[in-house]
């Protein structure tokens, strides 16, 4: 049997977690269903690429910006340049000073080098473009995190910045997001991720943000600004939810109860294989050699199932993993609970917000069984 048999206590928090995405969570699911199996089910330790590592230290660094007084360009990259050493060196993570040692695929040490004096160059640039910034009343709100209802679904993450602009103290904010380039016009109108963020706003903020709008890092450039989105975005938004929870849970317990979430039929899966839920099993979207591949933090796992040595139901070793942990973690954390609750608080809609509150793999059980009959 594989080393991938679930022993990690995280796994039952996964499964009760189906109906709630983050940008990044829906959009691996869309890009492979077995890395986002690896990654949100399996909790497999990723070996980070350079590139992510960097991209988020960065993040780090511009949230610090505005809630220290670094008092010059040189005192903030100095301060780049230890917290980038001490991610190198194993000391902490790329999430702030207190996140957990990542593993990171540097080639050697030039790699590590270069990237330093990459973001020293950043880090002075950001300071010098941001300084205004931080008097009031521009002073932005950064890393606002957010887990607030959509629809059927509980959406969650973190919103860069959110912008007053200097001589337009009356209008709403902007959303801003840091990222290494700026994307094609098209692409930012159609980014998933943007539309999350101006759902998320207008329910934490009861109004429609100004419009949103990418910083580079890499180049100090800003993109145009894109109009908040029509209601079109948020229907489309909520058609691809309604297909990843379908498919999720149908992987998981089709074979069981032929049943799928929010009417949710078979034949309706447009993106999905329909075969991945008859089998139970969530299947590669790539050809193992394409070019996707081959920066897939998963190559390896994804290597062994091809090769049978890894159960080939999921769901069976999902669920067997679930039992187990049961055992161990006993209900539900508290964290989690609160953070439902609140949720549900906000919306004061009716949420199908069942698989957060079964405490127990018995609990699942009943409800899908009372769903059926
Ligand atoms: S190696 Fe390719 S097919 Fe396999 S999990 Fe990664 S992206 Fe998916």
């Amino acid at each position: 049997m594989s080393q991938l048999l679930i022993t990690q206590p995280s796994t039952r928090k996964a499964i009760g977690s189906w109906n709630v995405f983050s940008a990044s969570k829906l959009i691996q699911l869309y890009e492979c269903p077995l890395a986002f199996y690896f990654r949100y089910f399996l909790h497999q330790e990723i070996i980070r690429t350079p590139a992510m590592v960097f991209g988020s230290a960065l993040h780090q660094m511009f949230d610090q910006f505005f809630k220290k007084n670094f008092k010059s360009p040189k005192t903030f990259s100095n301060a780049w340049k230890n917290y980038w050493l001490g991610i190198c060196s194993g000391r902490f993570g790329d999430h702030g000073r207190k996140s957990k040692p990542v593993l990171i695929s540097f080639r050697d040490d030039a790699e590590k080098g270069s990237l330093l004096g990459f973001g020293i160059n950043i880090t002075q640039r950001f300071y010098e473009q941001n300084l205004i910034y931080r008097e009031t009343p521009y002073h932005p709100q950064t890393e606002v995190s957010f887990h607030v209802p959509f629809r059927d679904y509980i959406l969650r993450g973190s919103i860069d910045r959110i912008q007053k602009i200097q001589g337009l103290e009356s209008e709403p904010d902007e959303i801003w997001d840091y990222k290494p380039r700026i994307p094609g016009l098209p692409n930012l109108r159609n980014d998933v991720q943007l539309t999350i963020y101006d759902h998320a706003y207008r329910f934490m903020f009861r109004k429609v943000p100004r419009g949103l709008r990418i910083y580079s890092y890499k180049t100090g450039e800003f993109s145009d600004l894109v109009w908040p989105r029509k209601e079109k975005y948020f229907d489309e938004l909520e058609l691809w939810l309604k297909e990843a929870h379908a498919y999720i849970f149908g992987v998981l317990f089709w074979r069981q109860y032929n049943y799928l979430p929010n009417g949710f039929q078979l034949k309706d899966f447009g993106y999905f294989s329909r075969s991945d839920v008859e089998k139970g099993v969530f299947s590669p979207r790539y050809f193992p050699n394409s070019n996707h591949c081959k920066f897939c933090s998963f190559y390896k796992e994804c290597e062994e199932r091809r090769n049978g040595l890894a159960p080939k139901i999921m769901a069976d070793e999902l669920l067997v993993g679930r039992l187990t942990e049961e055992k161990i973690t006993g209900r539900l954390g508290p964290a989690r609970k609160k953070a439902s609750a609140r949720a549900r608080a906000l919306s004061k809609v009716e949420i199908n917000l069942f698989p957060e509150e079964a405490a127990t793999f018995e609990d699942l059980n009943s409800f899908v069984a009372k769903q059926v009959q």
